[in-house]
Formats: C-alpha cells, structure tokens, sequence
C-alpha cells in the first residue's frame, strides 16, 4: 500500500481500537455484600412463596367468566397475616391503603415514611394477578406448586409473584430490623396488568389526589421487565439483563374489503376480497415499518454488550460512528434484533369465506403492532397506508391503542444505582439498558416520573423462559434468594447521593 493510503487509513485504525478497548472495559468490581447483610433463603421464606403460588389470583379475558374473586381475597388475607409488620403495623410511618373495586378485588399501596422527609419519593410495582394455566398442558397442577431443591415450579413463580413476595420479604426484614428506607416508598400491586390495568389507572388517580403526587412527583418507578437470562445470547453465558428504559407502544389495526363484484365461483372474477386483502398483506410483510435503530436506546443497549462480544464483531459494535448503517442491517435477518429496532407487525386474524362453491364478498384481517419509542401511533398508520396504497382496503384502528413509553436519561443516576445493587447481590450479572419489548403497568404512571425502570432481578436459565405466559413456569431458589437482597440493598441505599466514586458508567 502507498505510504499516503497508510497515512489515511492509521487515524481510523487507531480510534476503532482505542473505541473497542475502552468500551471493553466492565466496572463489575463492585464487593459484594457482607455475609451479615445477606438475608438467606431460609424455609419460611421458601414456604411463605409456595403457598402464596397456591392461589388462583387468575385474571381472565373479557367475556369468560370470572370466578377468581374470593381467590384474591385469600390471598391478601394470607399476605397480611404473613407479614404484619408490615400489614397490621402500630408504625405510624408504615400505611396500608387498599383500593376497591366492584369485582370484590384490590389493588393495595403500602407506603413507607423513609428517614429523609426532603427526598423524592419511590415506587415500586408488581401485580397481584396471573394468566390462566392449562392443567393438562403441565407436568404437576400449576396451583398445587412442585418444589424441589432448586426451584418451584407454579403459575406466577415468575411474572410476577417473584417480585411482589421478594420485595415483601425485603420490606419486612428492613423494617424488623428496625431500619427504614431513605426515602418515602410506595408499593403498589395491583389486582389486572394482566387484563387491562385498571388497578394501576385507579393508583394513579388517587396517588394525585389522595397522596398530592404530581408530574414528575417519584423519583423513579420499578415495574417489572425482562429477567436476566443466562446463556441469553451466543457466547454470553453470563446472566444477561436488559433493562426496560423505554417500552413499547401497541396498536392493534383491522384491514377489511368489501367486494361485491363476486360472480359465480365457476365463473370466478380476477379479483375477490381475498386476493385484495392478501396483496395488502403480502405488501405489508415485504415493507416493513422503517428502521429506527438510533432513535432511542438501541445505541446504549448494543454498546453496553461490547465487553462480552467475540473479539469478531467486538470492534464493529465498538465503533457505531462507523458501522451503525451495517448494524441496524441485522433487523433484517434477527428476528429479536428486528423487534428492538422497529416497529413490529403481526398478522394475527384472518377471516374470509364460509362455503366451498362461494366467493365472499368481504374479507377481515387483524395486524398488532408494537410500536418502537421512536415512532408514533400516526406515523405507524401513515406508513401502513402508503404500503397498502389501495383504497379498498378499509384501515380501522381497533381501541386501546398506546404510544410508545417516554425513553429514562441514559445517564439516570437511579439506573446506575440499580446497577451497583444487581452487581452487589448477584453474581456475574450484566446489566444493559434497553427496550422492553413487552407492556407493564409503568405506562399508566408515565407522567410521575422521568426515571422508570423494568426489569426482574431473578436469574433465568434460557430454557426457562417459555414458561413465562407459558407452560411450567419456574422461579429458582437461588435467584430468589439473590433478587430479595437486590431489594433489600437497593431499599437501603436508594437516597441520591452515596453511589461510590468510580463505579458511575452503566
Ligand atoms: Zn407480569
């Protein structure tokens, strides 16, 4: 090569690996908390999460018939029994208010004075309710939970009753131990995430009006998200955890056509319904909603794997300046990579015809997106109209549409502190932030704070994960144990100013 070309090129060669090698760089020598510190799982914990499994606080879709009520009553019942300092406390600093609702069920707060009044307060959330299981679809009774020494194994082990009892759990250990929290807490477990979120709607009316908590009036939100999955990505074995710093939007669209010209099905026209509406769906599929790689978090998100990347793709990711064009190329080929960087759009119904010897006149489609933080809901429909580009198909937007979460500082200080307490109390966990590509019911509560986070803080093993929504759902003994001290070291270190120096980037 000409000595000009290698003078050229150095510059470039030498900032590609000073990126790689700095962003290589993992701060993950936080020391762990002390063996005193440490709650262990002992059998009454273990036991008090078993039985709590055993009750059929089972949400159900619109239209079934819901018979679950008096289960939710139990097992607040039972919750209130279970931790009293908590639920029948004579502290004038601890206060329980529980939030009615017609079907007999509730959604409870607990709120906990901390010891600086001139803090912010917190909040944390975990619903109550759980999706309905299918008994002959498991191995044991998913309500009668099947222990072993490594995990049970139960509807709602995971999503979410792992939140809502670890951080009882925590709670209660902190206040026995005559500590309280920095600053004020609030607890929220609403009664239907699952189903629609009324419970967290109706929290957050009263927090405005019972509790005055403004815009802006938290200052931060902990709703669940991903689980940290080991083995999650080829060539990270670690524990890997994307936390939720944005969410997704969702909108549900039904494409009809109604066409008249049928003729005889012996006699068949060029086009039906069903061919109008297959081309727009066929059209749909080949254009999908633009790339939005950039545009949110996805940046931060791919950096932040740099250090436990091959050393073959290390150096691309290292220097996005560069090669963002060539990675927001992988939408194209990753199913997973293409849902955190654009809007996804499932076609999920299709309905046309009834006889065998007739054409029908009108063909239904249904597609669900979920919408990327860098789109809107108007944009996403301008889109499918100009891909569509025919004006007999008939575009409605179904109700319960929602915009795309607002996107938590990359730089949040809470972030960084929820970081240092997962590293404190799990062991080789990595924790990036990222999109959460599902919905929680954070979204009712958007306007309360700039800092929202989604995540679980329970190791999962990779083969684990269908259970979630799914069938044999686990939580395991050891994450549990670790995901209690995770709250309990975050609930005593969350005021906002004791984050050790040199432990800052995320
Ligand atoms: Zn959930």
């Amino acid at each position: 090569m000409p000595r000009k070309s290698w003078l050229l090129i150095l510059p470039i060669v030498i900032v590609l690996f000073v990126n790689t090698t700095t962003k290589n760089h993992v701060c993950d020598h936080e020391a762990p908390i002390s063996d005193e510190e440490r709650v262990k799982l002992s059998p009454d914990i273990r036991d008090r999460m078993v039985k709590a499994l055993e009750f059929k606080t089972i949400s159900v879709e619109d239209g079934m018939e819901d018979i679950y009520s008096n289960e939710f009553v139990k097992f607040w019942h039972y919750i209130y029994e279970q931790y009293p300092r908590i639920f029948s406390s004579e502290d004038p600093d601890v206060q329980v208010d529980r939030i009615e609702f017609e079907n007999g069920k509730e959604t409870i707060v607990v709120i906990i004075e901390g010891t600086d009044r001139t803090l912010k307060p917190g909040l944390f959330i975990s619903h109550a309710d759980v999706v309905p299981a299918i008994r002959k679809e498991w191995t044991h009774d998913p309500f009668k939970p099947f222990v072993t020494e490594d995990f049970v194994q139960a509807r709602g082990a995971y999503d979410c009753k792992s939140i809502l009892m670890a951080q009882l759990e925590a709670l209660h250990a902190l206040l026995l131990n005559g500590e309280k929290p920095p600053r004020k807490t609030y607890f929220l477990f609403p009664h239907d995430e699952e189903v629609g979120g009324f419970g967290a709607q109706e929290a957050a009316k009263i927090f405005r009006e019972r509790y005055n908590i403004q815009s802006d009036g938290f200052a931060f939100i902990i709703d669940e998200g991903m689980p940290p999955i080991r083995n999650g990505l080829p060539g990270v074995t670690k524990p890997l955890l994307t936390i939720g710093y944005t969410a997704k939007g969702y909108l549900t669209v039904e494409l009809t056509v109604n066409y008249a010209k049928v003729g005889h099905a012996s006699i068949p026209e060029k086009e039906s319904s069903i061919t109008i509406l297959s081309d727009a769906l066929s059209r749909i599929n080949a254009n999908p909603q633009p790339n939005q790689f950039g545009k949110s978090i996805e940046v931060e998100m791919m950096e932040g794997l740099v250090p436990y990347l091959p050393w073959t793709i290390k150096p691309v990711i290292a220097n996005l300046w560069l090669f963002r064009p060539l990675v927001a190329l992988a939408a194209n080929f990753d199913k997973q990579m293409n849902a955190f960087f654009r809007t996804t759009s499932a076609i999920t119904i299709f309905n046309a015809g009834y006889k065998s010897n007739v054409i029908p006149i009108q063909a239904r489609a249904v597609v669900n997106h979920r919408i990327h933080p860098g789109q809107t809901i108007s944009q996403v429909l301008e889109h499918l109209e100009r891909v569509i580009d025919d004006d007999r198909v008939l575009i409605t937007q179904e109700e319960g549409a929602l915009e795309a979460d607002k996107v938590t500082p990359r730089d949040s200080l809470y972030g960084r502190k929820i970081v240092h307490s997962l590293n404190r109390t799990i062991k080789d966990i990595i924790a990036i932030p990222g999109i959460f590509l599902a919905a929680c019911d954070a979204r009712w509560l958007q306007d309360f704070s700039d800092h929202i986070f989604r995540f679980y803080p329970f190791v999962m093993e990779k083969e684990d994960l269908p259970g979630i929504h799914g069938r044999e759902e686990k939580l395991r003994w050891q994450s549990y144990e670790d995901g209690i001290n995770f709250y309990l070291d975050f609930f005593r270190h969350m005021d906002e100013n004791d984050l050790p120096p040199g432990h800052t980037e995320l």
